[in-house]
């Protein structure tokens, strides 16, 4: 398995930057819509968890999958599956990512009780950013 989002974006605190560093990949239940062209959103990145590459699925409490290259990991240790299902998500959470016509879209999850309970976007933009999804343009 290799780092297939590894340049995919990161969301930072004053908007989405860079793809530097780990993260945790982030599935919306339902999907968001993008407030610019309507199409669904279903895949997100953050880095307010705990930044393992795992991958949140919002209505389940333990990450739902682990989107890193173990070798790669500077973080793997003794019983990573175990750490990674006792792993839960802060009350709020913010993600980001370009929706499939290039619009920003930055949401906060919400978790109660550890459990991602629902997601609103906060932030878009409706000027399409092709030349952060494609540097080679
Ligand atoms: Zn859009």
């Amino acid at each position: 398995m290799t780092f297939d989002n590894a340049e995919r974006l990161v969301p930072r605190e004053n908007g989405i930057i860079g793809s530097m560093g780990t993260y945790d990949d982030y599935e919306p239940i339902p999907p968001l819509t993008c407030p610019v062209c309507d199409v669904s959103v279903g895949h997100l990145q953050g880095t307010d968890g705990p930044n393992r590459f795992y991958r949140w699925r919002q209505g389940d409490a333990a990450p739902v999958g682990f989107g890193g290259s173990p070798e790669d990991l500077p973080f793997l240790e003794d019983d990573f599956v175990g750490k990674m299902e006792a792993s839960r998500l802060p009350e709020d959470f913010r993600m980001g990512t370009l929706c499939d016509n290039a619009h920003v879209i930055e949401a906060i999850g919400h978790a109660s009780h550890g459990v991602w309970t629902h997601t609103e976007i906060v932030e878009f933009d409706w000027r399409p950013r092709h030349r952060f999804r494609d540097p080679q343009q």
